[in-house]
């Protein structure tokens, strides 16, 4: 395989590596056991938040170190992980307003605004925006917002305040799911009719089935129409 090797430094240490491969990897070619600051390697966990340098530039960079790839005179360090203030709470004792989040994240109101959040996050979510929605008490769209979030902390280690929005966010998902979502009530009937027993025979049916009737089920079976 022709590889275009490059010239990339790992903890000051001098490392040629293939210039296809993502931090991660070439981590790995260069010797690496990577036993922490390492998940899903698909960009949605959000474990492997990487800092780094470039030489001749003075700017430190972050990235998730799974979706990012080498480039030509990388300076790489390893960190252990991005520290985080995650304060204690009983989701069953909160009743979902947005002062309670305010009352457990009060630091969030020392946002600057600075938009330096927004900036930093490989996911492209607006972060000042779900920011901005909780200060202004709007739970449901600053759980919209944040859906996307993986907690990679990256907002946070460029925050000049360390706030740790992501955390507020994931309260505020939390509180529209268990508060605030309308609840469904097809489901709560689906439900009921699940433990009535109402599908005990035909999941018999289907579990006494073989693979080749079960594909032909699948295959004949109605979707749902479109709406
Ligand atoms: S909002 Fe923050 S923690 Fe969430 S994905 Fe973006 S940078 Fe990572
Ligand atoms: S980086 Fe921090 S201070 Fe700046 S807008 Fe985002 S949360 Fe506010």
């Amino acid at each position: 395989m022709n590889e275009n090797l490059i010239d990339i430094y790992i903890m000051g240490e001098h490392h040629q590596v293939p210039d296809s491969l993502t931090i991660l990897q070439a981590l790995e070619y260069a010797g690496y056991r990577l036993t922490r600051g390492v998940g899903c390697r698909g960009g949605f966990c959000g474990a492997c938040a990487t800092v780094y340098r470039v030489n001749g530039d003075y700017h430190l960079k972050f990235a998730l170190a799974c979706q990012t790839r080498v480039e030509p005179n990388m300076q790489l360090a390893m960190i252990p992980f991005f520290p985080a203030h995650r304060p204690r709470y009983r989701l069953s004792e909160l009743k979902g307003t947005a002062q309670e989040v305010l009352d457990i994240y009060p630091e969030l109101l020392r946002c600057y605004g600075c938009n330096t959040c927004t900036k930093s996050c490989p996911q492209d979510i607006d972060v000042l925006g779900y920011v901005s929605a909780l200060l202004r008490g709007e739970i449901a769209l600053a759980a919209d917002i944040s859906f996307d979030c993986i907690m990679c902390g990256l907002c946070v280690s460029r925050c000049p305040a360390e706030l740790v929005k992501h955390h507020a966010a994931l309260l505020c998902r939390r509180l529209y799911g268990s508060r605030l979502a309308p609840r469904s009530t097809h489901l709560a009937q689906r439900i009921a009719e699940i433990r009535s027993g109402k599908f005990k025979a035909e999941l018999e049916q289907l579990k006494n089935m073989d693979r080749k009737q079960l594909q032909e089920l699948y295959a004949a079976r109605e979707v749902e129409p479109e709406e």
